[in-house]
């Protein structure tokens, strides 16, 4: 059966990384229907719209896509156009896998976490008031009306909100991919010491869910505490759940933990009107600098490419695309410039050859 997907090159060294994934994909042998779409700012300059109707349209009739980086214009008016496709495909689970991979240049042995990020509400609710803005007076005489609490009148006001039903579907989500992925434990991360209305509902919701999964260990975390444990002994942890913000920045740290950023690939899973959708992209950004100049490392694309695979019922090819990269890695001759240590005498390649030996592995 021909699969079809949705493939946005984005911006930046988003052409270059997609293109190395779509032809890691093909390499597996199965057979994709490729539907390609506009998002970012080269769709806004061709099209005024950052995020034409019709990707929107071709991630819901496909249900997956395969995304390059964006960059959001700073006339569309937008804040980010990654978060209004999450939001307006309610995509409210961030999957960032942390697996290190021998070969690769870091200090740590055995990582092989997965950080499951809330990817809609809290810190990125995008409710904000800007300082001195008629709204924002009338929130802090609010404030200071409710709570008896004085903020200065030249704050800016950003809203965290966590529901607890948000806090259920993230938390029984993370629960099943670690089913999916054969893992043991679960860590929630929080800061409910300190933000007891949202991180605390948050927590408690995790710890009532856990219960029900015995057989899965469960532990909370404050968040700083889990930062140091995870530069520490990255290897005791398994899959982690956490609140947006948190999640954002600890699966960042866990692309650090395993060599780079340029290695961490990802998935947007959610869904609106019964459709399960889900967008998979490397977790890097647009790194301009290296736009075009065959340098930037496709790994984390390829890996995100392996992930849909294995989304769209083909698991075996997913097994055995990450297989390849783990073998390239693993021999090393054949790495883009990000991944060569400063001692080592061998010169590195491009984006193109390095995705030629990945395929030629499969
Ligand atoms: P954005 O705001 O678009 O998310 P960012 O500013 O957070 O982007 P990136 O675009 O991810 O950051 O780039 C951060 C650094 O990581 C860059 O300096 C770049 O050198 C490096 N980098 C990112 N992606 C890659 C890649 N695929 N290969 C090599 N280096 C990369």
């Amino acid at each position: 059966m021909t699969h079809r997907v949705t493939l946005i090159p984005g911006d930046g060294i988003g052409p270059e990384v997609v293109e190395a994934a779509r032809r890691a994909v093909e390499a597996t042998g199965v057979p994709v229907a490729w539907e390609r779409r506009e998002m970012g700012a080269g769709a806004y300059a061709r099209t005024g719209d950052p995020l034409p109707a019709a990707t929107v349209a071709a991630i819901r009739a496909t249900r997956v896509a395969l995304k390059g980086p964006v960059e959001t214009p700073v006339t569309s008016g937008l804040r980010s156009v990654n978060l209004r496709l999450r939001r307006e495909l309610d995509l409210y689970a961030n999957v960032r896998p942390c697996r290190r991979y021998p070969g690769v240049p870091s200090v740590y042995g055995d990582v092989d976490l997965v950080v499951v990020r809330e990817n809609v509400e809290g810190s990125y609710s995008g409710i904000e008031f800007e300082m001195g803005s008629v709204a924002a007076k009338e929130l802090i005489r609010f404030i200071e009306e409710t709570t008896g609490r004085r903020v200065r009148e030249d704050s800016g006001l950003s809203i965290k909100t966590i529901s607890a039903w948000g806090s259920e579907r993230i938390v029984r989500f993370a629960i099943a991919e670690a089913r999916r992925r054969g893992r043991r434990r679960l860590t929630a991360g929080h800061k409910a010491n300190i933000m007891k209305t949202t991180d605390g509902l948050f927590l408690e919701v995790a710890r009532r869910v856990a219960a029900e999964h015995p057989d899965l260990a469960f532990e909370d975390r404050i968040i700083d505490a889990l930062c140091m444990q995870l530069v520490q002994d990255p290897g005791r942890f398994d899959v982690i759940v956490l609140p947006n913000l948190y999640g954002d920045i600890v699966a960042e740290l866990g692309a650090g933990l395993i060599g780079g950023t340029g290695l961490a690939p990802g998935a947007h899973v959610g869904g609106v009107d019964g459709l399960e959708l889900a967008v998979f992209e490397a977790t890097h950004g647009t790194a301009p600098h290296l736009a075009g100049r065959n340098r930037a490392n496709p790994v984390g694309a390829i890996l995100s490419g392996a992930m849909l695979l294995r989304h769209i019922g083909e698991a075996e090819a997913g097994d055995r695309l990450e297989a390849a990269v783990a073998d390239v890695l693993a021999d090393g001759t054949a790495v883009t410039p990000d991944l060569r240590a400063p001692e080592d005498g061998r010169p590195a390649v491009g984006t193109v050859a390095m995705t030629e030996a990945i395929c030629a592995r499969l």
